[in-house]
């Protein structure tokens, strides 16, 4: 799943090829991939992307006449970039294509979808804040004013681990699965620490994990072209993904905790005091 260094580097990289140039149509290959119907999708005929920028993991690009497409790829979403793009409409079926964007020198981009759950979602609309997830979201971990006391602000009294607090977009914008694992295990910190638990060092060491975890990912990513960010997001992760694997920082072995539809990995040496974590699921099927 596209995380915030992911849907930063797709923005900057659809800042270079689209910005400037008039959408020729835009179509959504299946029906519940549009989640808004005023403005219809014809409305950005003729409008110039004037910008593409990130709400967390939400991409945003923006047009001259006021319009802004908003983009949420979710799991199992990507952005394919074309320079020729076919002229027809895509046309509903069981591919992955989800939606697809022409500009006026027939380059663009489709959305595609893998799997039989589709919660890849677009929204057209005059105000960003009109999509629920976009209107909730809580302070962006890159942005400037995010500072130390913003996370000090963030997890005080929050009785919740300190894995599910960096998940939820409403808390903090743009952070997932992979990435919480991965400045957990930075931060060598158990990803079921409680929150209000923590002490001031600790959550000083998690925000220097936070900022340094992202700001690397962001520019190991940079300049790629948006075919390659995916495979380079896989390469540059240290623990998330990598269950058996060995701990590149202390060489013990990478475990996991599943849940219902996800799965934590972590560093028992470097993270729970060299215990493993109890994973509630495994035991309930071997009672
Ligand atoms: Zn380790």
């Amino acid at each position: 799943m596209p995380e915030l260094p992911e849907v930063e580097s797709l923005a900057a990289f659809l800042c270079t090829h689209a910005v400037g140039h008039a959408v020729a149509r835009a179509d959504a290959a299946s029906f519940s991939v549009l989640k808004t119907f005023d403005p219809p999708l014809t409305a950005l005929t003729g409008h110039v992307i004037a910008e593409v920028g990130r709400h967390g993991k939400f991409l945003d690009l923006s047009t001259d006449q006021g319009l802004h497409l908003i983009m949420h790829l979710a799991r199992a979403g990507w952005l394919r970039w074309r320079e020729d793009l076919p002229t027809a409409p895509p046309k509903p079926g069981k591919s992955p294509l989800a939606f697809r964007l022409r500009l006026d020198d027939g380059s663009g981009f489709d959305l595609t979808e893998q799997g039989t759950k589709k919660r890849l979602a677009v929204y057209l609309v005059r105000d960003p804040a009109a999509v629920p997830g976009v209107a909730t979201l809580g302070p962006d971990p890159l942005a400037a004013d995010f500072t130390l006391d913003t996370l000090v602000g963030l997890l005080a009294g929050r009785r919740m681990q300190i894995k599910g607090v960096l998940r939820d977009q409403s808390i903090i914008a743009g952070i997932g699965n992979a990435y919480s694992d991965e400045v957990l295990h930075v931060a060598k910190m158990s990803p079921f620490k409680i929150a209000a638990s923590m002490t001031l060092d600790e959550m000083a060491t998690l925000y220097d994990a936070i900022k340094t975890t992202l700001t690397e990912a962001v520019e190991r990513s940079a300049g790629l072209a948006a075919a390659d960010l995916k495979g380079e997001k896989k390469s540059g992760l240290r623990v998330h993904g990598r269950a058996g694997q060995e701990c590149p920082v202390c060489g013990d072995t990478i475990k996991e905790v599943s849940f219902a539809d996800s799965a934590l990995q972590y560093c028992p040496t470097c993270q729970t005091g060299g215990k493993p974590l109890a994973d509630r699921r495994l035991s309930r099927l071997l009672k």
